[in-house]
């Protein structure tokens, strides 16, 4: 799977959250191949287009096949932090390695300055409920939540002890969380990916429907912002306060409908 030949003019860039902004597990078309058709158009115009998910790179892999991917997105963001650009025709995806250097760096330092909080963290995890403690390589400090609201239980209990460092970034969506260096998260990764485009935050498009896409749908990080109709409560009332576009339809259709109300 390759991109669409680079535009000779770029004029802006289209970022979409995966799992239920296009990608409907439950349904029997997964992702609407109109989709397709809609971002060929715009990749015309010039718009680059994006995937920001919390998946890891293997897990999004699986997403392009199900979701029958006729080409690739110009950058896929994984675990809402890791940049990737598509490589050659056998599928590779090449890390973006000054970014990856930075981030690694700044990790290595969030482990140390707040190691003491996040062995509290995982005690009271292991300890004191029937969440599961996750050590991945590349992501150390994970936690799958038995239920939303245990996952809302456990947020309480980090709220509490947040205090113990100032760099905890906390990135969290239904059943999940990470923890990580604050200065990586969806919002600024997409942030990284117009800068690297050359694009103003005017000309950045944002698309999402649950917690860990608010950060990019930010007024500094994106100036086109959108929800689809199946999102989260917290999601379209952000969206709704901040001016945005909270579509009607769900998934796929709904991203075509946000994009056809900002850019026809
Ligand atoms: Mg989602």
């Amino acid at each position: 799977m390759k991109a669409l030949d680079y535009p000779a003019e770029v004029r802006g860039i289209l970022s979409f959250d995966f799992d239920g902004t296009l990608y409907e597990h439950e349904k029997e078309v997964v992702l609407d191949p109109s989709f397709y058709r809609k971002i060929e158009s715009l990749r015309e115009d010039g718009w680059l287009w994006a995937i920001n998910t919390g998946r890891s790179l293997l897990y999004m892999l699986e997403g392009f096949k199900e979701g029958r991917f006729p080409f690739a997105p110009d950058y896929l963001v994984a675990r809402e932090r890791e940049i990737y650009t598509p490589g050659d025709q056998f599928g590779r995806w090449h890390r973006v390695e000054d970014w990856h250097k930075r981030y690694a760096r700044d990790t290595k330092l969030f482990f140390e300055e707040a190691g003491e909080f996040i062995e509290l963290v995982k005690e009271h995890v292991t300890s004191a409920t029937a969440a599961q403690w996750v050590e991945e390589e590349g992501d150390p400090a994970g936690i799958v939540a038995s239920s939303e609201e245990e996952t809302l239980e456990i947020l309480q209990f980090v709220n509490e002890h947040r205090h113990m460092s100032n760099l905890i970034g906390v990135l969290h969506n239904s059943i999940y969380m990470r923890f990580t260096h604050n200065g990586y998260n969806k919002g600024t990764s997409l942030k990284e990916l117009a800068k690297r485009s050359g694009v103003g935050v005017e000309n950045v498009f944002a698309i999402g429907d649950g917690h860990n896409d608010i950060d990019k749908l930010h007024p500094d990080v994106a100036g086109m912002i959108a929800c689809v109709g199946n999102s989260q409560q917290e999601v379209v009332d952000y969206v709704r306060g901040h001016g945005g576009y909270v579509a009607k339809a769900h998934g796929s259709l709904g991203s075509i409908e946000a994009l056809t109300h900002f850019l026809g």
